[in-house]
C-alpha cells in the first residue's frame, strides 16, 4: 500500500469525523491538525529514490493519496492544481482519493479533466443515510471514470440500492470505528449493505469490524490489530462469482421460533389458501406440490444472486407461491433476513431442502383436514 499526503490537517465537516484519526494521533503528540499545511512529501510521485527510479512504483500497488486530510478541501486549493500534474506524469500510477467533500469537486478539477483522468479513482463516504443521500447524486452526476463508495465508520444502516442500481458504482467498502471513542458497529448493517450490493451486483469490502462491534446483540470489544482480521474471518466480503460466500458460517433458525416469528408478523400471517390452493393441492397431492416447490426454489432462489430478486415470486397463481410469501421464502433477501442464509451465495441441496421443507410445513398448517 502506498500512501502519499501532499498536505496535511483537515477541519471536520460531518458526523463520521466525529473522531477522525487525523485529530487523534496529532493530539497525541501535541499538534493541531486543524491546521493544513503542505507536507515534504507534496511531490511524492515525482521523487527518485537513489537509484534513480521513482519512489512509488505501479509495483507497489494504488497509491492512496490525501490519507490525512481531504483532497478537496478548500484550505488546500492552492496546492491541489500540482496534484493533478502530478497524476498526468505518472499515468503508470492509479490514484485513489476518498471524500467528504464531493459537493467542492467540480469547482476543483483542472481544465484537462473531461470525463475524468483514467487513472484517478473518486470515492465518495458516506457514513449515514443522510450524507449518503447528500453525496451519493453529486458523485454520480459527475464526470469521473471510477468512482467508489465508503462507509466507514458506519453509523447506522443506510440503503443505497438506488446509487448502486445506476451501474456507476464499481466498488463498496464498509467498516466500523476505531479509538477509545469509537461509535458501535451493528453487523446488521454491515450485512444489509452487503446484501444490498449483492442485489446490484457491485464487489463489497467488509474492511473492518471498528472497536465496538456489535453481534447477535452482544457488544464485543475489538483489538485495533484483530479488527481487519475479524472482518476478513467473517467472509462477509463479497465478489460477483467467486463463491466467497459458501464460506460464511450462519445457523439456520429454529423452526417452531421461525413460525411464532412469521404469525406475528402482520404481512406475513395475512397469507392463506383459497379454496382454489385447497382444491389445486387434493388434485395433485402433496408430493406432487413439493415436487413444484423444489422446482420454484431452485429456479427461482437457487442462483448466487438470481434474477430480478425480490420480484421473482408471483404473490398468486399456485399456492406455493403464496406460502412462500407467507414463509419468507420469496426472495434471497427475505431469506437472508429471516432465515440467516446469506445472499450472494450458490443455494446447496440442503439449503433448497430446508427452504422446501419450510414451505412445506406451512401448507400443511393451513390445509384444512379432510
Ligand atoms: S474529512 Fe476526513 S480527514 Fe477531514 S476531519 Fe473528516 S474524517 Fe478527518
Amino acid at each position: 500500500m502506498q500512501i502519499w499526503n501532499p498536505w496535511h490537517g483537515c477541519q471536520k465537516i460531518s458526523a463520521g469525523c466525529k473522531n477522525c484519526y487525523v485529530y487523534r494521533r496529532d493530539e497525541a503528540v501535541g499538534r493541531d491538525a486543524s491546521q493544513v499545511r503542505k507536507t515534504n512529501d507534496h511531490d511524492l510521485p515525482l521523487k527518485k529514490n537513489r537509484f534513480g527510479g521513482y519512489k512509488l512504483t505501479p509495483e507497489g500497488g494504488t497509491v492512496f493519496t490525501c490519507m490525512t486530510s481531504d483532497f478537496f478541501l478548500d484550505g488546500a486549493d492552492q496546492w491541489r492544481g500540482s496534484c493533478f500534474e502530478m497524476m498526468k506524469q505518472r499515468p503508470d500510477l492509479d490514484f485513489y482519493i476518498i471524500t467528504k467533500r464531493i459537493d467542492r469537486f467540480l469547482s476543483c478539477i483542472p481544465d484537462d479533466w473531461g470525463e475524468g483522468y483514467e487513472n484517478v479513482t473518486i470515492c465518495s463516504t458516506c457514513e449515514n443515510q443522510d450524507r449518503a443521500d447528500y453525496r451519493l447524486p453529486i458523485l454520480l452526476s459527475l464526470p469521473i471514470r471510477n468512482r467508489e463508495i465508503i462507509c466507514e465508520p458506519l453509523l447506522e444502516e443506510i440503503h443505497i440500492e438506488k446509487y448502486l442500481e445506476t451501474g456507476l458504482i464499481s466498488h463498496v467498502t464498509c467498516g466500523g470505528e476505531s479509538g477509545d471513542n469509537a461509535r458501535v458497529c451493528d453487523f446488521r448493517w454491515v450485512k444489509e449493505l452487503r446484501r444490498q450490493c449483492v442485489r446490484a451486483g457491485v464487489p463489497f469490502y467488509f474492511k473492518q469490524t471498528g472497536a465496538l462491534f456489535l453481534k447477535d446483540g452482544r457488544l464485543y470489544h475489538i483489538e485495533r490489530k484483530l479488527q481487519q482480521a475479524q472482518a476478513r474471518k467473517s467472509h462477509y466480503s463479497y465478489t460477483p462469482n467467486s463463491h466467497s460466500a459458501d464460506l460464511i458460517r450462519y445457523t439456520l433458525p429454529d423452526r417452531r421460533a421461525l413460525f411464532v416469528r412469521l404469525s406475528r408478523s402482520k404481512f406475513r400471517s395475512g397469507f392463506g389458501l383459497d379454496e382454489d390452493d385447497i382444491r389445486y393441492i387434493r388434485e395433485k397431492g402433496l408430493d406432487t406440490v413439493r415436487h413444484h416447490a423444489e422446482d420454484f426454489v431452485r429456479e427461482r432462489l437457487g442462483d448466487e444472486n438470481p434474477k430480478n430478486d425480490g420480484r421473482q415470486t408471483p404473490m398468486r397463481g399456485h399456492p406455493v407461491f403464496k406460502a412462500m410469501h407467507a414463509t419468507a421464502c420469496c426472495c434471497r433477501s427475505c431469506l437472508e433476513k429471516w432465515h440467516a442464509i446469506p445472499s450472494g451465495k450458490q443455494l446447496t441441496a440442503d439449503e433448497q431442502a430446508y427452504i422446501t421443507d419450510v414451505i412445506m410445513e406451512w401448507i400443511e398448517k393451513h390445509l384444512p383436514s379432510e
